[in-house]
């Protein structure tokens, strides 16, 4: 499953939108905050920017020393909150060990929570009338979608059950009708349980935990992982693996999602969608 095809799919349409948007004298807005250097996080949030700019959002980049106090960034997510031309607000996680993280990020206002990580929005997708999705399990119901992968009454094992990818990618998949198993690290017998899957997601940050054993023939791969493994001979000195053994299942599985390239540029392409979503939403408040 090819991330980025299916992701600039999702832009030909944000394209059009933001345009009509802007004809209305509305420029869809994310503002986006980076506390220190982490160089994954500089990344993330680079790429976030340009891909505002491609579409013709509006991004606004505040970038904060990593001696921030949790005062500091509250005061700046105030600001923003305030702001009507902001539609979206993302503070890119983790923050340094001085911040109080979830004080700092449940203070997002919630009609501007397009990460959809508040637990309000976490509460109301629970209650199956959900706001802002959360942009990685969005994204990956979105691919299933477009490869037209049957989902009502098929077997999903997610292996994962955080709060930004496990716990709410099991709950979309339920909305799809497919009979859910979420496994974590206490799980018994990980590859008994895996081997039931139709659809198999892996999202563990474990390099090479998922292997040809673990699989059944013609199963679905969802391969969430990303992983840094050190690697001399490249560049940048690392490549990235996901948590599964592509090379062992390849050939066993029906389709997955290639580290990088499949879920990644979903992510992001959720993160644009979500923000437009938050500017239309702007609109029709108030009319
Ligand atoms: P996380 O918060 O660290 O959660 C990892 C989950 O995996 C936990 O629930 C943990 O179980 C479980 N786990 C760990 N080791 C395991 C094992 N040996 N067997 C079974 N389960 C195990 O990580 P996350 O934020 O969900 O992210 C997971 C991976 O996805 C990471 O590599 C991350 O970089 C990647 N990711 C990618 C994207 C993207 O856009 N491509 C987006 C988000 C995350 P416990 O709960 O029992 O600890």
């Amino acid at each position: 499953m090819d991330g980025k095809e299916v992701a600039e799919h999702l832009y030909q349409t944000i394209r059009v939108e933001v345009a009509e948007l802007k004809k209305e004298g509305i420029v869809p807005c994310l503002a986006v905050v980076l506390v220190g250097e982490n160089p994954a996080s500089v990344s993330y949030v680079t790429a976030k920017e340009k891909m505002c700019e491609e579409l013709g959002m509006r991004s606004i980049d505040l970038r904060l020393p990593a001696s921030s106090t949790t005062e500091e960034l509250l005061a700046q997510i105030q600001k923003f909150n305030q702001d009507p031309s902001v539609h979206g607000i993302l503070v890119q996680l983790p923050l340094p060990p001085q911040v109080d993280a979830s004080r700092v990020v449940n203070s997002i206002d919630p009609t501007k929570d397009v990460d959809g990580f508040l637990p309000i929005s976490a509460g109301l997708l629970m209650a199956g009338h959900p706001s802002f999705l959360p942009c990685t399990p969005a994204g990956i119901i979105r691919l299933l979608e477009y490869y037209k992968i049957p989902l009502e009454g098929r077997h999903a094992v997610v292996v994962g059950r955080s709060m930004t990818v496990g716990k709410p990618l099991a709950l979309l998949l339920l909305e799809k009708n497919c009979t859910v198993t979420i496994c974590h690290s206490r799980t018994q017998n990980l590859a008994q349980l895996t081997q039931q899957a139709d659809i198999l997601v892996a999202a563990t940050g474990k390099p090479y935990l998922i292997r040809q054993g673990m699989v059944k023939e013609g199963a679905v791969l969802i391969d969430v992982g990303v992983n840094r493994i050190e690697d001399l001979s490249r560049p940048k000195g690392f490549r990235l693996v996901g948590d599964a053994v592509h090379e062992e299942l390849m050939d066993k599985v029906s389709y997955y999602t290639p580290v990088p390239g499949g879920v990644g540029p979903m992510t992001i392409a959720m993160l644009m969608y979500n923000t437009l979503l938050s500017a239309k939403k702007n609109i029709l408040d108030s009319t």
